[in-house]
């Protein structure tokens, strides 16, 4: 099969990003002839501004979480986002309708809010039919994911299934394949030889690895860490802080570290394009529950302490991951500390968390979700009136 999929991303968050990269670099292992395309939705549209509104963004969810959080609950079912996006998705249509014009897509995905509601309008508008397919990238739906010109969801998991189908959307406009994860997640690299891996990465082979992160951009509490830190003096643990795009924090860190625990088994790291080895290496995870880590962490069978979520979106994400055995949640640092000493003495424990995570297949994901997206191409298109009565927008 020939043709062209274009992929909408958006800069606010690494899950967006990774998901798109994910769907890319599957589709070229899988399906040769056809050709994958990424395009940064905010970048395409507001190319002078995209820079600042990710800033604004980042800072702005930093800062103002329980913000975030109020804003996300309250909008969560209602229409009030969806009707507030139908005005701000005019603002970028004309140059989306530019861009489909010079890349003539045979379908498009969507991986970022935003541009499923720009696609969306586009096709009400009649200015195109080509099908529209949205991926959510996290374990929970939402208004702003919820358009009436999508052909297709391509979900997570079942409770996003459910609660799509609760906002109207049809059974069989929705298929759950799992978040998109990169291939190198796929591989099996899970059942390397961890002692190898760790010394090929540079730790102590013989230690187990307790590995802290917070998404793409290293949302991470720098007291909680500090307490990690401390816990790699005792020898029964060594431990890797992956920062990401936080070359703040990263920074921070490092100064702590020289001073107050030199000699201490820890390993500072910026963003890094091997995530999968160093899950791989690693025996548990805290970390902040994005839908991409999280997703990734199941895959390579990672149990998962998580903490301090982003309030209301990652809230139901940790809900789904603790309710289905894969995690557990510390809402302080004292209980922080005490999950991950206690799982990491409880051998069992986290041999039944690795046993759930098998049954998941998340590491098929993005094979299925490719699957998915062509499948769309194929799909009668709905009547916008239609849509647009069940989905109540
Ligand atoms: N990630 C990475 N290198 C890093 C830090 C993070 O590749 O140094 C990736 C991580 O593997 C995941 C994504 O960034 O694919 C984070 O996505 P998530 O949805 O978990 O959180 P977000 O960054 O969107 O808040």
């Amino acid at each position: 099969m020939n043709g062209k999929i274009l992929i909408l991303s958006g800069p606010y968050g690494e899950g967006h990003k990774q998901a798109a990269q994910a769907l890319l670099e599957t589709c070229r292992l899988t399906r040769p002839n056809m050709e994958p395309v990424i395009v940064d939705f905010m970048e395409w549209t507001l190319p002078r501004l995209h820079g600042i509104s990710k800033a604004v963004f980042h800072q702005g969810v930093q800062k103002f979480p329980s913000v975030y959080g109020y804003l996300f609950r309250h909008t969560k079912k209602g229409t009030t986002l969806s009707a507030m996006s139908s005005r701000l998705r005019w603002y970028g249509l004309r140059r989306i309708a530019r861009l489909l014009e010079d890349v003539r897509p045979s379908v498009v995905v969507c991986t970022f809010p935003l541009a499923a509601a720009a696609i969306s309008a586009l096709k009400q508008a009649g200015m195109t039919d080509i099908p529209a397919v949205t991926v959510i990238t996290d374990h929970t739906d939402h208004s702003y994911w919820v358009h009436p010109g999508t052909d297709l969801y391509v979900v997570g998991s079942e409770k996003v299934r459910r609660g799509l189908i609760r906002s109207g959307i049809a059974a069989g406009r929705i298929e759950v394949t799992g978040i998109p994860i990169r291939p190198p997640f796929s591989t099996g690299a899970f059942q390397t030889d961890r002692p190898a891996l760790r010394q090929k990465l540079g730790l102590d082979p013989h230690k187990p690895v307790l590995l802290l992160m917070g998404g793409g951009y290293g949302m991470m509490h720098e007291d909680a860490v500090r307490l990690m830190m401390e816990s790699a003096k005792s020898d029964r643990v060594q431990v890797v802080v992956i920062c990401g795009h936080n070359e703040k924090l990263r920074r921070k860190l490092s100064e702590r570290l020289d001073c107050e625990a030199p000699g201490h088994d820890v390993r500072l790291t910026g963003f890094v394009r091997n995530m999968e080895q160093y899950m791989a290496a690693s025996d548990l995870v805290v970390t902040k529950p994005g839908g991409l880590t999280t997703t990734e962490a199941i895959a390579m069978r990672l149990p998962m302490v998580l903490y301090r979520p982003l309030p209301g979106q990652e809230e139901d994400n940790a809900e789904f991951l603790t309710e289905a055995g894969l995690a557990v949640r510390a809402t302080d640092e004292k209980q922080l500390l005490g999950a991950v000493l206690g799982l990491l003495e409880r051998g069992d424990r986290l041999a039944a968390m690795r046993r759930r995570m098998e049954a998941m297949h998340m590491e098929t994901a993005s094979f299925r979700a490719l699957e998915a997206i062509m499948s769309a191409r194929c799909m009668p298109l709905p009547s916008w009136e239609s849509q647009l009565a069940h989905a109540g927008v």
